[in-house]
């Protein structure tokens, strides 16, 4: 077999947390992973490759993971307009399970916290709780790249003892935000919330959120990249409960977390990454996926707010001859890229150079950054070719 130093560089990391084994089980976890030692990390990169480290065969129930995406389901059933109607788009700093309602909309603060999720699962497409089920774990299924199944006992378990999230349910109902009748809406998220999932589905489901919603390992475009940033974008500002500020400084990737211990997470255009390991912080967290996923961040600078030298070093070629100074262009050309090359055409034509502008290798150019690099080289008499 080929060496994986990903899978390598994961394990390292796995290594060398594992004996940091704080932290309590979840209710859930009761009947569905004793194991409480297990610990994997999964990336997922463009190409589908699958770098796999620890227990990542090991199946534990999705939990709240399933909220990113019963609010992406909504988003690409209903469209934004709709979904923003029933759903708001704001951190509470209150428990996931607050009863959480907007005075003057009736709305729930977000799709992350249960009040937001039990909402966004009432609109999943179907008229009964086995039908919206259905289309939930075919959207689910299409992100991991397999057949998922929902584990009926856990699912029954929790709708026995529930009387929170009931309790929830009536109060969004009488608000008027569920778009179907209150058992419906339970029963779905209950089994929503109970599909059996591995580490290798949960990254392959953030890579697919990674990639604008095309899933790269089966290289289906699951929803539109519209809709998988819609998600991500919720993810990074609620997607770790009560801890989400603190995530954001210290890991520094969109990220939603259940509390079997599952935690995914997103680097936008770059991979999907999950970490498991079943033992909660105060939050309900994993202990050791956070730590986890922040050592993986730290070691390879993921953070999506740190400087990428990368983005602001693009391709851009300056070639002299004679007098003339023709700039090429290649790769993705955003707007930092633009600005840049911009300010370069300006000063080359200071001192006196013609210049000319080669876009034709240029793969990514948005329309807009393109108007930009066009209008400068118009301003400077050159000849453009794209
Ligand atoms: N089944 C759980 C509940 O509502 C999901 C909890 C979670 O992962 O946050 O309440």
């Amino acid at each position: 077999m080929d060496s994986d130093p990903v899978a390598d560089a994961l394990t390292s990391v796995l290594d060398d947390l594992r004996d940091q084994d704080d932290g309590e089980l979840a209710a859930e976890n009761a009947v569905d992973a004793p194991e409480s030692d297990l610990f994997a990390l999964v990336l997922v990169g463009p190409f589908g490759d699958v770098h796999a480290a620890g227990d990542a065969d090991h199946r534990f129930t999705v939990q709240s993971i399933s909220k990113a995406f019963a609010f992406a389901l909504a988003l690409q059933s209903h469209g934004r307009d709709a979904v923003f109607e029933r759903v708001g788009l704001e951190p509470t700093g209150e428990p996931f399970h607050a009863i959480s309602v907007e005075p003057e909309t009736g709305r729930p603060a977000n799709p992350m916290i249960n009040a937001g999720a039990i909402t966004t699962t009432s609109m999943a497409p179907g008229g009964d709780a086995d039908a919206k089920v259905d289309a939930l774990l075919s959207f689910m299924s299409r992100c991991a790249g397999r057949d998922l199944a929902v584990d009926e006992d856990v699912a029954a378990a929790e709708s026995e003892s529930s009387d929170r999230n009931r309790g929830l349910a009536y109060v969004l109902a009488s608000h008027g935000a569920l778009a179907c009748p209150v058992d419906v809406a339970l029963d779905a998220y209950f089994r929503q919330c109970a599909v059996r999932v591995d580490a290798r589905d949960v990254a392959t489901m953030a890579a697919t959120l990674a990639f604008g919603g095309r899933n790269p390992v089966t290289g289906e475009q699951v929803m539109d990249a519209a809709v998988a940033r819609d998600a991500v974008s919720v993810m990074a500002s609620c997607g770790m409960y009560d801890a989400s500020g603190e995530w954001a400084a210290r890991v520094g990737l969109p990220a939603k977390s259940g509390v079997s211990g599952g935690i995914t997470a997103v680097d936008p255009s770059e991979f999907g990454v999950a970490a498991f390991s079943p033992r909660l912080d105060a939050v309900g967290n994993s202990t050791r996926g956070v730590r986890a996923l922040e050592e993986l961040s730290h070691r390879f600078g993921l953070h999506m707010f740190a400087d990428r030298p990368e983005t602001s070093a693009p391709l851009v070629n300056l070639e002299h001859e004679d007098d003339r100074t023709v700039v090429r262009l290649q790769g993705h050309i955003g707007f930092g890229t633009a600005v840049q090359v911009a300010h370069r055409m300006r000063e080359e034509a200071r001192e006196g150079r013609a210049v000319a502008l080669d876009m034709s290798d240029a793969d990514r150019l948005d329309d807009a950054c393109g108007t930009i690099l066009r209008r400068v080289a118009e301003e400077l008499y050159a000849e453009i070719s794209d």
